[in-house]
């Protein structure tokens, strides 16, 4: 009899072979700048916990607490046994953030992306996406059944070109974008995406997973940065990165939420947010109003991050926290990532099929401080010029 698994081995072979294989880390400690890593002390650019909260002694009471309260699953769906006033006032907190009539909170940002593009669009639609697009866009994109195209990184000429052949052929149409680019860095330009939507009647989806809590005077996010506050627009992200806690959420208009209660499956067939996962979103909202310091100091420390960085590395363009070092190859990727991690600086290497170049991806958070930028400026002062690849530049 043939082991219908046996194509597991050659697979798994195949990703060894081009590098590409991953495996977990065990993270010991409290998230933070600095933790524990298999029983070394690291300073953390690995995370996306850009404002500090996910430590912080005010989310973890307030997650406590609404596990006292209303105990530790929420039972249920939304819709049936599992809709708590808790959900209904961080959904509020969101939109009061956003400035939008309305939101609505799923288990995850993934889960967030993959109903409301599945709700909006179906197969007599079309949706234009970037191509460095989060794999979440991408696979709602998929799931929805619409024809979908992927135009070159940022072309917002290739777009208005998709537009201009293919509106015609459908109902609706659908633009996706990541806000910041989540392996880059870069900015979507939203202003003038919100140009194309209007002329081409195609609605926008904006994926401020990254944006939210640290752009923008109140830390709306990109579409506030570039003073977008009220376009129409569908606006999705995490609770999981600045926010500190776990799950996702769309914000808009409230014909827009209505319709998702009622028509996005990952919202209607799955658990609501967990009440700790709930309260500590709620907290950490209430923080970006009451502490915009974080947000100050969130850019400062960008700035001398990238000081330090630009000095060793090409650093791919970027207008956010995420600070990439180019690199040539996924073994370089590799041996830079080891041999800083030796000296007790914990940065990942991202390789294909992730990116299509491999680098060291830098994550710059508000509560790193001054001794963990002369560690990081240290480490990689002490890199051979081989290693970093300058003798190939
Ligand atoms: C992280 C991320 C998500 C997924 O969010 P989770 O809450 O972690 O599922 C979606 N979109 C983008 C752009 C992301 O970076």
């Amino acid at each position: 009899m043939a082991d219908p698994y046996a194509w597991l081995t050659p697979a798994l072979k195949t990703i060894h072979r081009a590098q590409w294989h991953r495996t977990v880390q065990t993270v010991a400690g409290k998230a933070g700048p600095v933790v524990e890593l298999g029983g070394q002390r690291v300073i953390n650019f690995a995370s996306n916990d850009y404002l500090g909260l996910a430590g912080d002694e005010r989310l973890i009471t307030a997650a406590i607490a609404a596990t006292a309260a209303y105990g530790t699953g929420s039972t249920g769906s939304r819709l049936t046994s599992g809709h708590r006033q808790l959900h209904q006032d961080l959904e509020r907190a969101i939109a009061d953030l956003k400035q939008t009539e309305e939101a609505i909170v799923f288990s995850s940002g993934y889960l967030a992306n993959l109903g409301a593009i599945a709700a909006v669009v179906g197969p007599r639609d079309g949706v234009m996406g970037d191509r460095y697009n989060h794999s979440s866009l991408k696979m709602g994109a998929k799931l929805s059944g619409a024809t979908v195209y992927e135009f070159p990184h940022g072309d917002l000429a290739a777009l208005t070109q998709l537009l201009q052949e293919h509106r015609h052929q459908y109902r609706r149409c659908l633009i996706t974008t990541d806000s910041v680019f989540s392996m880059d860095g870069d900015l979507a330009a939203v202003p003038e995406l919100l140009a194309i939507a209007a002329q081409y009647e195609a609605m926008l989806l904006i994926d401020e997973a990254h944006g939210t809590g640290v752009f923008g005077p109140h830390g709306a996010g990109v579409v506030e940065h570039f003073g977008c506050t009220g376009q129409p627009l569908i606006q999705v992200g995490t609770l999981s990165k600045a926010l500190g806690s776990l799950g996702g959420y769309v914000a808009g208009s409230a014909e827009l939420i209505d319709f998702l209660r009622n028509r996005a499956p990952s919202w209607i067939y799955t658990t609501g947010l967990s009440p700790a996962d709930t309260a500590a979103a709620k907290e950490a909202i209430a923080l970006l109003h009451r502490e915009p310091q974080r947000r100050a100091q969130l850019w400062r420390n960008v700035d001398t991050a990238k000081q330090i960085l630009s000095q060793s590395f090409p650093l791919l363009p970027s207008a956010s926290p995420i600070l990439c070092a180019q690199l040539h190859s996924p073994a370089q990727a590799l041996d830079l990532a080891a041999q800083l991690r030796h000296g007790g600086i914990w940065v990942p290497a991202i390789r294909p099929p992730t990116v299509p170049t491999s680098r060291l991806r830098f994550s710059i958070m508000a509560s790193h401080d001054a001794n963990h930028f002369q560690q990081l400026k240290q480490g990689i002062g002490s890199l051979s010029p081989r290693a970093k690849g300058k003798e190939q530049c």
